[in-house]
């Protein structure tokens, strides 16, 4: 069984970010399955899965876990890689409780932390790649070279529909409600949890690359 490690925290934390950093260079040995990836893919596809996702997306809201359990899952099931980072997933404790049961037990369960009020202010300068999904902070050390364009793709930044203040504060309240609990889970199945402060986003990555060195 490969390592799967689990990235854990409130929407908006910087979770992608730190693996982005994480990955580069450094694509041969991992993989990295995001829950919303897949979810994105289906909705770009046209599938009947992207089309039912989409409108509990735009709102926040999380999909339902009989359309993602079972699409995660395959994909963890196909990966070839020996370690590969689960973003997004699990996200309520049924989805948790799947994973298990399909014999998907994580190595380790990484948790990011930040205060609300920052993540809110990083959403509001967070623009993304219309093409690669890759980010942007407008104010902060990850401003694209160019106004609107995306570094690495050429493709046209924008905002997220969900990046809105209303939508975001949503999103809060949904993690704390079904996605919070997800940690009783793992923690009576033994799976240890690790934290990190993502405040100060130097400090952050030096203890992420420091645990991994562990695996
Ligand atoms: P990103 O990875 O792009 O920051 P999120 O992980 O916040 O995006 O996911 C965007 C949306 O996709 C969520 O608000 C939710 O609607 C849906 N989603 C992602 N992962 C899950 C999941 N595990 N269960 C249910 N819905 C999900």
């Amino acid at each position: 069984m490969k390592n799967v490690i689990v990235l854990f925290g409130k929407p908006g934390v910087g979770k992608g970010t730190r693996l982005d950093e994480f990955l580069e260079g450094r694509e041969s040995q991992f993989d990295s399955v995001a829950a919303s990836g897949l979810l994105k893919k289906e909705i770009a596809d046209g599938t009947e899965l992207g089309r039912q996702a989409q409108s509990y997306m735009d709102a926040g809201g999380l999909v339902p876990d009989e359309l993602i359990i079972t699409m995660v899952i395959n994909r963890l099931e196909a990966s070839t890689k020996p370690v590969v980072f689960l973003d997004g997933f699990p996200r309520t404790v049924p989805q948790a409780k799947a994973m298990l049961e399909a014999g998907i037990v994580p190595t380790m369960v990484v948790e990011f932390l930040l205060d609300d009020a920052i993540i809110l202010e990083r959403l509001r300068n967070r623009v993304v790649c219309s093409s690669c999904n890759t980010s942007y902070n407008l104010v902060g050390a990850k401003r694209p070279k160019a106004d609107g364009i995306c570094d690495k793709c050429g493709g046209v930044l924008a905002r997220r529909k969900d990046d809105s203040e209303e939508v975001a504060l949503n999103r809060f309240d949904v993690y704390f409600k079904q996605t919070y609990p997800c940690l009783n889970v793992f923690a009576s199945s033994n799976i240890p949890v690790y934290t990190i402060d993502n405040s100060n986003s130097e400090n952050a990555q030096k203890q992420f690359e420091e645990l991994m060195s562990t695996l």
